[in-house]
């Protein structure tokens, strides 16, 4: 597959949507939807979106990395999953698309240690995929996959708990030296802000640019299918905290909607990029481009 960019514009900030690749995810109504009250209401709420729940055994998710450049430093939130899957690590080939090499990003924001999101960190020898890249995360993200994280009440296969585990601790001991762990929201650089929005991981974060007038959100992982704008309570089993998850996605989509961001969400149909309308009380994605979803 060839790599797929999406460059754009917030207010005066060069930015581009690179997919690091699709990925299939298996079933996705107790993965995403396993908090939802009851089969019959999530079932009606998919169909809405042309999804039948009997037959859905699986969703392809795109990996939607955002590429920024702001004034000489290159910005890169979540470096993609590396070989996580056959289909992803397409990063560096979208990345080289607009001119940008590895040793090029000076800047690297981790929502959260889940594979998929830090994957890209590391090349299949071990070593780190971006020679000269510093790295910033929450601090209880960190604290979390670095002290004895505790899954076992998630309800996710065990090897695939040891597996977000291990990668977790193997990628933030290789960047322990290069990371600066951040405990508050507070403007990271000018226009961006950090936004904390704990329980799918214990410190992932999204983050609010704003350039000229213009906002933008980037959303991680607070939803991953456009039903979950629709129903903000409706957590998942990919979520660590389910009511906490479900707090701090009906408090970012307000904020989304008030605002009139636009946002990008990770795991939509590429770019993954679109609004957050309020039409009688709840809320809709409106993407900006035509996505496509198995
Ligand atoms: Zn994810």
């Amino acid at each position: 597959m060839a790599a797929q960019t999406f460059p754009f514009q917030i207010g005066s900030i060069d930015a581009c949507v690179l997919n690091d690749g699709e990925f299939q995810y298996d079933q996705p109504a107790d993965l995403f939807f396993g908090h939802a009250p009851s089969k019959q209401s999530l079932s009606m709420a998919l169909n809405q979106q042309g999804i039948k729940l009997s037959d859905w055994d699986h969703m392809d998710s795109s990996f939607c990395c955002l590429y920024l450049k702001m004034g000489r430093e290159r910005i890169l939130i979540d470096p993609g999953a590396g070989k996580m899957g056959a289909n992803t690590g397409q990063l560096l080939s979208a990345l080289e698309t607009q001119g940008v090499k590895p040793e090029d990003i000076d800047t690297i924001i981790i929502t959260h240690c889940h594979p998929d999101h830090i994957g890209g960190i590391l090349n299949e020898k071990g070593e780190l995929t971006f020679p000269n890249a510093k790295y910033i995360m929450w601090k209880a993200e960190w604290d979390f996959w670095t002290h004895e994280p505790d899954l076992s009440h998630q309800p996710i296969p065990a090897d695939m708990q040891a597996a977000m585990i291990s990668s977790a601790q193997q990628i933030c001991e290789a960047i322990r030296e290069k990371t600066e762990l951040i405990r508050r929201e507070f403007e990271l650089r000018p226009g961006m802000r950090v936004i904390s929005i704990p329980g799918h991981t214990p410190g992932m974060i999204a983050l609010n640019i704003s350039s000229d007038g213009q906002q933008f959100m980037y959303l991680a992982d607070a939803v991953f299918h456009p039903t979950q704008i629709e129903h903000p309570d409706w957590s998942g089993q990919v979520d660590l905290d389910p009511k906490k998850a479900a707090a701090s996605r009906n408090q970012i989509l307000k904020r989304a909607s008030n605002s009139r961001s636009q946002v990008l969400c990770y795991h939509f149909p590429f770019p993954g990029l679109g609004t957050i309308e309020n039409t009688g009380g709840a809320y809709h994605f409106k993407a900006v481009a035509a996505g496509r979803r198995a």
